[in-house]
């Protein structure tokens, strides 16, 4: 089979996916009290509608979307409401949260008929996955009704399946789908009822072959789907370049996947869809790979939201030794993390824990114009030029060498001989760029 890819990225030497490959997923079941942050996607905050001292069930809504760009968020334990208040959440900010005094009785609410989802309208598939409040769980937590509800959606001839787990570190998604592959798959035959016109891929990086060819058995009597494999090549999972991939389509960052005609899902996402459709549940757990060499039992867990991250690295077994650097997500693009008493949300995906902070430990020198940098951008732009301009706060020569197309994929920073810090500084200027847009 052709082995599908694009321009630019890397291939890290080792991708630490060994530590919990092999690692089956296990339920974790908290015992504290749960935080559940009313910002936990893109678009407007929902609205509590508990309050203090209610008792709630799992599964029970607790906060209704805030708009038709927002998702409602549901208790997944039962409890009492302790309060809403403001609490610190992954990325370091305050923000409104609901307190779960968890009971530890897991007592649920009753869930409605099983149905079948080839019965189902169009209309009846949206409206359960946007009552489950799923949004997309691979990255920026997009509401997954509204990128289901495209302009044009008979314009709509690809729905990707996003497979190629490319961070290193991760494995939570081969673990979903060498587990439960068929309801993965589900998940992208319900999404398959809304775009007649479209027909489905299974992305997968040629280093999971046992999971491709998992998915192939899957899938062998299904002529609208097919399994395409891709090169292992960071960031081959970001949903620009799986799309460029696997249709040769180019996406700029002013357009939606819809406006190329695709559809891109992740797989924990395609998971709970047929979860949402089928069974009539809402979003309430996500796996999630606990790892790092500062992690003594490192694995996969299938983690209720709202759990403390603390709480989280102790089905792990705690530090085996004191890391210097902790990430809530993979070591490319997660967020660094100070402080572990904050709420797992929708969107978090690992929980990565380092020895060593390798980024830390050197000081960037002057630019040595090697261009290694530009070969490793899959956007094709100049980084090293980038950040010049970043760092002299030139607006206009940034935007004139299109760094709005930056990705932050980290995979100039990565390469840099000179550990210069390209993605940061380039970074910054994006958002001061995009504030003064707003403004
Ligand atoms: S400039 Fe942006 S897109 Fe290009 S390698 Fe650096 S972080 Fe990635
Ligand atoms: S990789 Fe680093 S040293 Fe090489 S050109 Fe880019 S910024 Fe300069």
């Amino acid at each position: 089979m052709k082995v599908l890819t694009f321009h630019g990225g890397i291939h890290p030497a080792n991708d630490g996916k060994a530590l919990t490959k092999d690692k089956e997923i296990r339920p974790v079941r908290p015992k504290q009290e749960m935080v559940y942050p009313l910002s936990q996607h893109i678009g407007a905050p929902a609205k509590p509608i508990v309050a203090k001292g209610d008792r709630v069930l799992a599964g029970q809504m607790i906060a209704e979307a805030g708009g038709f760009v927002s998702a409602p968020v549901h208790s997944t334990v039962s409890g009492t409401v302790k309060g809403i208040e403001p609490r610190r959440t992954i990325s370091g900010s305050i923000s409104d949260c609901i307190i779960v005094d968890n009971d530890g009785l897991y007592e649920e609410v009753a869930w409605p008929p099983k149905r079948d989802p080839e019965s189902c309208s169009g209309s009846e598939i949206i409206e359960a996955i946007q009552k489950a409040g799923i949004v997309g769980m691979g990255g920026a937590g997009f509401p997954t009704h509204v990128k289901l509800s495209p302009k044009e959606p008979d314009k709509i001839d690809y729905v990707i399946g996003n497979c190629a787990e490319c961070e290193p570190y991760l494995t939570s998604d081969y673990r979903r789908i060498m587990e439960e592959g068929e309801k993965v798959v589900a998940g992208l035959r319900i999404i398959l009822k809304l775009f007649p016109k479209a027909r489905g891929v299974l992305a997968v990086e040629d280093n999971k072959l046992d999971c491709a060819a998992k998915l192939k058995n899957l899938v062998k009597d299904d002529p609208r789907i097919t399994v395409q494999l891709l090169k292992t090549k960071y960031p081959q999972g970001s949903e620009r370049h799986l799309i460029y991939a696997v249709t040769r389509r180019a996406l700029s960052s002013t357009q939606l996947p819809a406006d190329v005609g695709c559809i891109v899902q992740n797989v924990d996402t395609l998971y709970a869809i047929r979860l949402a459709v089928e069974e009539g549940k809402p979003l309430m757990r996500r796996v999630m790979t606990v790892t790092g060499d500062a992690v003594k039992e490192p694995g996969n867990f299938l983690v209720p939201i709202g759990t403390n991250y603390e709480e989280l690295l102790e089905y792990a077994g705690g530090f085996k030794k004191q890391p210097e650097k902790i990430i809530s997500g993979g070591p490319m693009m997660g967020i660094a993390m100070f402080d572990l008493h904050v709420p797992v949300v929708k969107t978090s995906s690992a929980l990565l824990c380092l020895v060593k902070d390798e980024a830390a430990k050197y000081e960037p020198t002057s630019c040595i114009h090697c261009g290694r940098c530009v070969e490793a951008c899959p956007e094709k732009l100049i980084p090293a030029r980038l950040a010049h301009f970043s760092l002299h706060n030139d607006k206009e020569a940034f935007q004139k060498i299109n760094g709005m197309e930056c990705v932050e994929c980290g995979c100039c920073s990565y390469v840099c001989p000179a550990r210069r810090h390209l993605t940061h500084d380039i970074k910054a200027m994006k958002r001061t760029i995009l504030a003064e847009r707003k403004r």
